[in-house]
């Protein structure tokens, strides 16, 4: 890995530079560090990097480096592939925030959005077309996207793009693409079939792996570490649930940018925790001034960017929470490495959203460390471990009492009118008000049961085997019978079938493009002659067949309804299909 630590010395654009100082980024993370200056270069590129890693400004930063800064024509000279709608809009957002300074045209393409809105502003011109590929080939089919002018072509998440079936509209598209542009492909995996893909389109790329050997020193054996699945909406409610379940003597808490660090910091003050916040912009006499705050107990919390935490020495520190996955293992270690020093134990603790799910299993794995996947304390949890606490400081004091003899006196006196069982009570409410947080019982939704099951990495995927066509139903079906609770379910009916050349991934595929969903939520799928069913969740059934009614299947008009044929029915039909 080079060893660029500034943004400065990447080659970008002095813009770009002033607008990554605004975002509050201090340092590339790891994968921006490799693949910026290559990309620069217009070199192909095979990158292993999932969300999280900070992938996106990796390949967006050197797209908007080239924009030229004045006459920019109508037609797109970018185009990035997504695999769905949420990251596309997402990305689309991501790149328009990093091009404000010289007013980037992005354009997000995705099912389910009005084709004619597209198509109107594809008509006033755009720089860098975000799309799904779906409707990306929808577009190119009907000549409403001209992709001439196209110098360099990104696939963002490959691995998902192909678990979800879009295999051949990605030859498709790439096929239609000007030979000489540069390809980009960033993958959380690399199994062979991802590497065919870049055989086939990719030419002589440099290749980049974040990770390598990144275990802790063999003298810091003694660090606890868990994770847990939070929404982001969620996050702070579940720092200050663990923070009141750690009690931590002091805790270092990571976050990614300058303006993260000061809303968490203060949002935690709001909540009633001491906590303090350190970076890149404050001067070293601030820096002091938090530093001896720590030191004298005047804070228990640190907030911190990486770039700011480097160098701290806090002898008290017991934790060190992940406010969000760190962008590489590399980071991972560095920053639990804080704790566990001295033969100390320490605590580490990670918050990742289910979409940063990837990222903290490669952490995983390339560190070798075992990150147990947790569920985020109830407030009924948190009310018994304390009133456990409670207790044990009641056993730990009755067992050396106190040789003051006021408490005697104290005793003495509500002995008069008060029986013992009376005059306990009292006292373990009181000492269990003084000791205990104020727990608040805010609804922290339990994600626990959604951390993924392992990837089968290498050999494909379930949702890749879809492509053939018996196999793959009895796959499918049994995901569904493992994962899926079936009251949630909903088996839809679709009047197109093998005849038509109908394929499960083209089910999958139309699904996930016209209505978002991934292809994780779509179930079993059976295809026979003339029909096929599908099972999504209840809840978005009606979104699925409205959507599915208006859309074409293999160029197909299909009706799509909710299927009412008991399930023998199907164990039946699936042995004939
Ligand atoms: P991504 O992996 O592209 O989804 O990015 C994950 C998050 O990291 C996003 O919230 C980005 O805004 C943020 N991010 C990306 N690069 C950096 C950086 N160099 N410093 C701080 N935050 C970053």
């Amino acid at each position: 890995m080079s060893d660029v630590t500034d943004f400065r010395g990447l080659g970008l654009r002095d813009e770009l530079l002033a607008v990554l100082t605004d975002l509050g980024y201090e340092a590339p993370t790891p994968i921006q560090q490799e693949s910026i200056p290559q990309m620069l270069t217009g070199s192909d590129l095979l990158g292993q990097a999932a969300t999280g890693t900070g992938k996106t400004a990796a390949f967006a930063l050197p797209l908007l480096n080239r924009l030229p800064q004045q006459d920019r024509g109508k037609l797109p000279t970018a185009l990035v592939l997504v695999p769905t709608r949420e990251l596309c809009i997402q990305v689309s957002s991501a790149i328009h925030r990093y091009g404000r300074a010289f007013d980037a045209r992005t354009l997000p393409i995705y099912g389910g959005q009005p084709i004619g809105r597209q198509i109107s502003t594809l008509k006033r011109g755009t720089d860098i077309v975000i799309g799904t590929p779906g409707r990306v080939l929808d577009h190119l089919n009907r000549r409403t996207l001209d992709l001439s002018n196209v110098a360099t072509v990104v696939l963002d998440e490959a691995d998902e793009m192909l678990d979800m079936g879009f295999a051949e509209d990605l030859d498709s598209i790439l096929e239609q693409l000007p030979p000489q542009r540069q390809t980009v492909l960033f993958s959380a995996t690399m199994p062979d079939r991802i590497r065919r893909i870049a055989d086939r389109h990719l030419s002589d790329p440099i290749t980049i792996e974040i990770g390598g050997k990144q275990q802790l020193d063999a003298d810091r054996p003694k660090i606890t570490q868990r994770s847990y699945l939070v929404p982001r909406a969620h996050k702070v409610a579940a720092l200050g649930r663990l923070i009141d379940a750690e009690s931590p003597e002091a805790a270092l808490i990571f976050c990614r940018t300058r303006d993260e660090v000061d809303q968490l910091a203060e949002a935690l003050n709001g909540r009633g925790y001491r906590a303090a916040s350190l970076h890149g912009g404050m001067d070293q006499r601030q820096r002091s001034r938090i530093m001896a705050q720590l030191r004298n107990r005047n804070a228990e919390l640190l907030v911190a960017t990486d770039v700011a935490a480097r160098g701290l020495d806090i002898s008290h520190l017991s934790h060190v929470i992940n406010f969000d996955v760190p962008s590489s293992p590399e980071s991972y270690t560095h920053r639990i490495g804080r704790v566990g020093r001295g033969g100390k134990e320490g605590v580490a603790l990670t918050l990742a959203e289910p979409r940063e799910q990837r990222q903290l299993k490669f952490i995983q794995r390339i560190t070798k460390q075992k990150i147990e996947n947790s569920r985020v304390p109830s407030s009924a949890d948190l009310r018994a471990r304390w009133l456990d606490l409670t207790e044990e400081a009641v056993r730990d004091s009755a067992a050396s009492p106190s040789e003051d003899s006021v408490y005697k006196a104290v005793l003495d006196n509500l002995s008069v009118d008060l029986d013992s069982d009376q005059i306990a009570l009292a006292a373990i409410q009181i000492a269990h008000d003084a000791l205990s947080p104020e727990i608040k019982g805010e609804d922290i939704p339990d994600l626990s049961e959604q951390w993924d099951e392992p990837r089968r990495e290498g050999k494909g995927k379930q949702r890749h085997d879809r492509g053939k066509s018996r196999k793959d139903q009895s796959a499918n079906s049994k995901r569904n019978r493992k994962g899926k609770d079936p009251r949630k379910v909903q088996r839809l009916f679709v009047s197109a079938g093998r005849n038509t050349g109908l394929r499960p991934q083209d089910l999958v595929g139309a699904i996930a493009n016209e209505t978002g969903l991934s292809g994780a939520e779509i179930g079993a799928i059976r295809i026979s002659d003339r029909h096929a069913t599908v099972e999504v969740p209840s809840q978005d059934a009606q979104r699925v067949i409205a959507a599915l009614n208006k859309t074409r299947l293999k160029g197909n008009r299909v009706k799509v309804r909710v299927d009412r044929k008991p399930d023998y029915a199907h164990k039946g039909s699936r042995k004939r299909s």
